[in-house]
């Protein structure tokens, strides 16, 4: 099923995303998220990106490989020191593109589909895109990491 994004200036996109609960169909929602991320020619996608008030997001862990996982309740365990800046856009401000300095590496928690746990390090473009995810479930959109940053065109990412 693909929805329609949600609008930038939606309070949905501004406020931290609560717990999945219980009874969630949780394949339904990864389901979505990786159709929606598809169509819409991203490489990250958070739920309440395209009006899901749900605390899951689907992002591409592996481009070379086109793996995609789908985090509920991600969480960060361990950010390393190691900051880089980096170019990126977000698919709920497709005419922005801002460098945001991010951890080149960090530890995350997350479940699946299953609610299985599962604990993985990740470095380059996939921890930024799970950094650049989850801050869309905190309610933080990417421009407010950067207040000062260049912008630099626009083409479409997360
Ligand atoms: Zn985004």
């Amino acid at each position: 099923m693909i929805l329609e994004l949600t609008p930038n200036t939606h309070p949905i996109l501004h406020s931290k995303v609560k717990t999945c609960s219980v009874n969630l169909d949780r394949h339904f929602v990864a389901k979505t998220l990786v159709e929606n991320m598809h169509h819409y020619d991203g490489i990250g996608l958070a739920a309440n990106q395209i009006g899901m008030d749900i605390r899951a997001f689907a992002m591409v862990r592996d481009l070379e490989n086109n793996e995609v996982i789908v985090c509920f309740n991600p969480k960060i365990v361990k950010k390393y020191s190691e900051v880089v800046s980096c170019k990126e856009g977000c698919l709920s401000f497709p005419d922005e593109i801002i460098n945001v300095d991010r951890p080149d590496k960090i530890v995350v928690k997350y479940e699946d589909e299953d609610k299985k746990e599962h604990k993985i390090k990740l470095s380059g473009m996939a921890a930024r895109v799970f950094l650049h995810e989850f801050d869309h479930l905190e309610g933080i959109v990417f421009m407010s990491r950067s207040p000062n940053s260049l912008r630099v065109g626009g083409k479409k990412m997360h």
